[in-house]
């Protein structure tokens, strides 16, 4: 690569025994992957070999123009860098010291690939909270994980100190850090030319600040897992080190596959595992993980009891398939959710700045249920609930761009738009027209007139 930094090679130089080959390895072909959903099928995609350590997880020969698949907006397959599918192995490890129905907090979690992944992992069971500071990249955070369609999903906007009001929550917590990026140079150049000293430094001092600032939220026992991509020491090794200097924790350690060259990271008492470019099939990637040993606090009680008067909402009958829903109101929506996770709901939207929560799936408008754009992404809907209309591939790419190329369904009102046997979203038939209710914020913006 032509555009690396000089101190940035000078650092590789003295860090690494074969720096050269590092080096050469970030010069090699860039690599795209996907994680296929573990509860719908059809994606449209030529896979190359799988991920080795992630179950649904698969190279790919080259990228493809995921805009133009409407399968990728139905929420059947999430591109994700192969490396940091390793959280799934992660995640299977520590299965033992977790409850069944864990509290997850993804502290740092747009776009929403690690999300995404502990939602399949989860499978429904506790309850996520995916979370992204940065509003703008929380409303995309929201939009990935509505089309993911797990119900035991919130997904908030707040600051990493927010989670100082919800001391002991958490039984696991991702914190994908903000970092320096070093291990994006090969897929991403322009990467590199934002890259500095000072900002690598800087990177570090804030992902300590925000592992302080989320650590009063991890329960005791609890497992938090630290994620860069990034091959700087003082954001990888020397912060885990720190972490283990600060607070009563210790790493777990896992068993690795020699054949995936993942290399074990040992650094004064800490173990950490990294993906070196010239020796993973993945981007540059470094993860530890660290149970906490020492007492947490608890949530006062007294928002636990927190009455917001009590409104009787009920659900259209048969809109889902499974009687564990139960119906929450928030800010005049209903929202359909697993009764465990409406248990501390009350507490987590009163501290947290929430937007969205398990299913969200209409409002009472004039003494009628209209239903939520977001409803025929939820793994749990009903798709007998409303009827069906099935479009080719060049009207749904049309239905997805805020338009509609297709007939004109026969009856009136609601109807839910397919491709091939995955469900894009709402349209309305009234009179002779059809409304688009696919969300605006979602619309495909780019040209496809001449497909
Ligand atoms: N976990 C995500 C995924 O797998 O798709 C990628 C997360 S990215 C590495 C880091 C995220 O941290 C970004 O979404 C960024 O907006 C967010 N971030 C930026 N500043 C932050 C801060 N001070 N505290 C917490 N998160 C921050």
């Amino acid at each position: 690569m032509s555009n690396l930094p000089a101190d940035f090679i000078k650092r590789i130089n003295s860090q690494f025994a074969d720096a050269g080959q590092f080096l050469k390895g970030l010069e090699d072909d860039k690599l795209w992957s996907v994680r296929l959903h573990p509860r719908r099928s059809g994606h449209d995609l030529e896979l190359g070999s799988p991920v080795p350590w992630c179950d649904g997880g698969y190279y790919l020969d080259e990228k493809p123009q995921y805009t133009l698949n409407p399968l990728f907006h139905a929420g059947n397959f999430y591109p994700q860098e192969a490396s940091s599918m390793f959280l799934q192995y992660l995640l299977g490890n520590i299965a033992g010291y977790l409850p069944d129905n864990p509290s997850v907090l993804d502290l740092s979690a747009a776009p929403g690939g690690k999300s995404t992944l502990i939602a399949s992992w989860l499978n429904g069971r506790g309850v996520l909270v995916s979370n992204e500071v940065i509003r703008s990249r929380a409303w995309i955070l929201h939009e990935n994980m509505t089309k993911w369609g797990y119900s035991n999903v919130v997904v908030t906007n707040n600051d990493p100190a927010d989670f100082r009001k919800l001391p002991g929550f958490f039984n696991l917590m991702v914190v994908d850090a903000p970092c320096s990026g070093e291990g994006m140079f090969r897929k991403d150049p322009a990467a590199a030319d934002q890259w500095s000293v000072q900002n690598a430094d800087l990177c570090a001092q804030r992902q300590r600040r925000i592992l302080m600032d989320a650590w009063d939220a991890l329960a005791q026992d609890g497992i938090l897992i630290y994620s860069t991509c990034t091959f700087n020491p003082a954001e990888n090794e020397e912060n885990m080190q720190w972490l283990l200097t600060q607070a009563d924790a210790e790493c777990i350690e896992v068993d690795l596959n020699d054949l995936w060259n993942i290399t074990s990271v040992k650094f004064n008492g800490g173990t950490g595992y990294a993906f070196y470019p010239h020796l993973t099939k993945g981007e540059g990637f470094f993860v530890a993980m660290f149970r906490k040993k020492e007492p947490a606090g608890k949530v006062s009680s007294k928002k636990n009891k927190k009455d917001k008067g009590k409104i009787k909402i009920k659900l259209p009958d048969g809109l889902f398939g499974s009687e564990d829903l139960v119906p929450v109101m928030h800010q005049n929506k209903i929202y359909a959710m697993p009764s465990g996770m409406a248990a501390v709901f009350d507490v987590l939207s009163s501290s947290l700045n929430v937007f969205g929560a398990g299913i969200e799936a209409g409002e009472i408008m004039r003494n009628e249920f209209v239903p939520s754009p977001f409803l025929p992404f939820a793994l749990q809907f009903n798709r007998d609930f409303y009827p069906l209309v099935g479009l080719n591939r060049e009207e749904a790419l049309h239905f997805l761009k805020g338009s509609w190329s297709g007939q004109i369904p026969e009856g009136k009102g609601w109807h839910v738009v397919k491709y091939k046997e995955s469900l894009l979203g709402f349209i309305k038939v009234v009179g002779n027209r059809v409304n688009n209710y696919y969300p605006k914020e979602w619309r495909i913006r780019m040209n496809i007139d001449n497909l």
